[in-house]
């Protein structure tokens, strides 16, 4: 074995061994170039892009998405919202309306495999491209292509002409690579939700005239070029002209900016050396909000980091453009003309999804809980502490957001893909609310600190890696003892519920027995809090069997476990040592953290015999 070989073959034992029990990342090198008519919202430009693909699986296609071509009428993406079960109130315009200026579309031309010609299909919001080459493990090939599109008008986070003036927002505007993983090809067609793509890096030069200012994805090369400097509040308009931005975006799977001729340009120091930008109209109406947001933008930055861990970009961008909010690689797209508490919340959920959608990168379509949910349950908690609203449950909203929809009728198992849900209604609570209650729950079995320490550990392990939900339990069961698989079950895969009750308290020779019972299908292990009439309080707890293990008691009184509570046994009799006389009341769940879906029959008060 010569020196190269045994490199060659210590760099193979690596890449393919490294990451034993995870997955294969695919990796891009793109290299863009566009240009902008700013008149006609048209844009051209070229590709290239060396793809590797580190599956173990021989590749014969790959596939792009075309996201603009979704902004069509009779587009697959205008049927659904015609036939959706309930509105999507996230549409205002209807897709089918939209004239010829108002469409988006985006076609490519001239597609080659290492200068070759290949053979495409297109379906509308995917193009299928059949290699000439097939794509070995372990082989990079370099994919080539022109494009050109028309920026649609803002109907759903992308477009020209929002609501507020922006000019441009720029987002899933380029030909991407769809992503191959462990599920395999993720070619769903676009209809309006998820994105999933592969990390890698991108060289993105924009060309646009000169009087518009461009926040995007990355880092810019070119400030000398571009006129007074990056950081100017604004620059002159120049009549004509046009100037390139070249942007260079490590280790992302998205690239996205907007350009407007008004943009206010501020920077702000974050946490770690990290710049954080902020683009916004000069609307006398918004200036101020967004100034105000700069600093707390660098104190929710610092939040996520020490709940979670490290951002790993130098650069977040917060840019006023799309509809609503919608998170993208290292920047947000945000409406600006809101109240500041709203201007701040939806900065916060956007600014959280850099953790969970883009470094963690679940795949959203498949997994919207573990990305909507998570992001939900971070962000709401920096709130509350940021803006010191003091709310002694901050998750109050999602687990309202979640007893709505199990007593919906509508539900759907949380394991839905995100384009099946029959309700839009259903898809929303079930991927924010009831995925943020996941963790709030999660808390409740394991107590608040290994939760945390759960989520730091899972950021560690598995940025950059497209974990599965099994991946997260599996963490969760290292760090806290229990076994979970039951939870992830349950709560995921089905939508069995929760409902415990107390259906009485009978005095015995010594002591009294509470007698409860599990009305649901769901299993939970109880906390259960106990007023005596002297004043004297009693924690109680029971393990489920299930658990094989206990929760550590994290409240400031003692507690006292009680055998386990078998799963198919649908009573359990605690036995107190004292008699029912003695006792003022009984509280399930004093912590109001598991998601029982009656809490009416949660309690026993002693005047009031028999409660139900
Ligand atoms: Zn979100």
């Amino acid at each position: 074995m010569t020196v190269k070989t045994f490199i060659l073959a210590v760099f193979l034992f690596y890449s393919f061994n490294f990451t034993n029990g995870q997955y294969w990342q695919q990796a891009v090198d793109y290299k863009m170039s566009v240009s902008l008519d700013a008149e006609t919202a048209r844009y051209k430009g070229s590709q290239k892009l060396i793809y590797t693909n580190n599956s173990p699986e021989t590749l014969h296609k790959v596939f792009y998405h075309l996201y603009f071509n979704a902004f069509q009428p009779g587009s697959e993406m205008a049927v659904r919202l015609k036939n959706s079960a309930d509105k999507n109130g996230r549409f205002k315009v209807s897709v089918d309306s939209l004239s010829v200026e108002e469409q988006g579309f985006l076609r490519v031309s001239n597609v080659t495999q290492d200068g070759h010609y290949v053979s495409t299909e297109d379906s509308e919001t995917i193009l299928e491209v059949t290699l000439n080459t097939p794509l070995g493990p372990g082989q990079s090939t370099t994919l080539e292509l022109n494009f050109q599109g028309q920026v649609p008008d803002v109907v759903r986070r992308a477009g020209k002409n929002s609501s507020e003036g922006v000019a441009f927002s720029m987002a899933q505007w380029y030909p991407k690579i769809a992503e191959y993983d462990i599920d395999g090809w993720n070619s769903d067609p676009y209809t309006g939700r998820e994105f999933h793509g592969v990390w890698g890096d991108f060289d993105v030069k924009i060309i646009l005239d000169k009087e518009f200012t461009v926040a995007a994805s990355g880092y810019l090369q070119n400030a000398e070029d571009i006129g007074k400097g990056y950081a100017d509040v604004k620059r002159p308009k120049s009549k004509r002209g046009k100037v390139t931005w070249h942007f260079i975006a490590p280790q992302v799977h998205d690239f996205t900016w907007a350009a407007d001729v008004d943009y206010i340009h501020d920077t702000f120091p974050g946490p770690n050396d990290v710049t954080l930008h902020f683009f916004y109209k000069n609307d006398p109406e918004i200036i101020e909000n967004w100034r105000k947001l700069q600093p707390d933008t660098a104190k929710l930055m610092a939040y996520f980091n020490s709940k979670i861990g490290p951002y790993p970009y130098k650069q977040y961008s917060v840019v006023q453009g799309g509809d609503g909010g919608m998170e993208y690689a290292m920047l947000t797209l945000i409406t600006g003309g809101r109240k500041y508490g709203s201007l701040f919340g939806v900065t916060a959920h956007e600014l959280a999804h850099s953790w969970f959608q883009h470094v963690l990168a679940t795949n959203e379509t498949k997994h919207e809980w573990m990305d909507e949910g998570f992001t939900s349950f971070i962000s709401t908690l920096a709130e509350n502490e940021i803006l010191k609203e003091n709310r002694e449950f901050p998750l109050e909203g999602s687990y309202r957001g979640y007893f709505n929809l199990a007593a919906s009728g509508v539900e759907m198992p949380q394991s839905t893909n995100a384009n099946r849900y029959e309700h839009n209604y259903a898809y929303e609570s079930t991927a924010y609310s009831k995925g943020a209650v996941f963790l709030g729950q999660l808390g409740y079995i394991m107590g608040k600190e290994k939760l945390f320490e759960t989520l730091q550990t899972y950021y560690k392990e598995w940025q950059f890696k497209h974990p599965q939900p099994n991946d997260l339990r599996r963490i969760a069961e290292r760090v806290s003892g229990l076994q979970l698989q039951w939870y992830l079950t349950d709560w995921t895969q089905t939508t069995n519920k929760i409902d415990y009750a107390i259906t009485g308290v009978e005095n015995k020779e010594k002591g009294c027995v509470v007698l409860l019972k599990r009305k649901e299908l769901m299993p939970m292990p109880q906390e259960i809090l106990v007023v005596y009439k002297n004043g004297d309080t009693e924690l109680h707890y029971i393990p489920i069997s299930l658990m094989r293990g206990e929760k550590e008691n994290t409240y400031s009184i003692e507690w006292k476990t009680h055998k386990d509570w078998a799963w198919a046994n649908p009573k359990y009799d605690l036995i107190l040592d004292r008699s029912k006389e003695a006792i003022e009341t009984i509280i399930l769940d004093p912590s109001g953290l598991m998601a029982d879906i009656d809490k009416n029959d949660n309690f026993y008060v002693s005047s009031k015999e028999g409660s139900n």
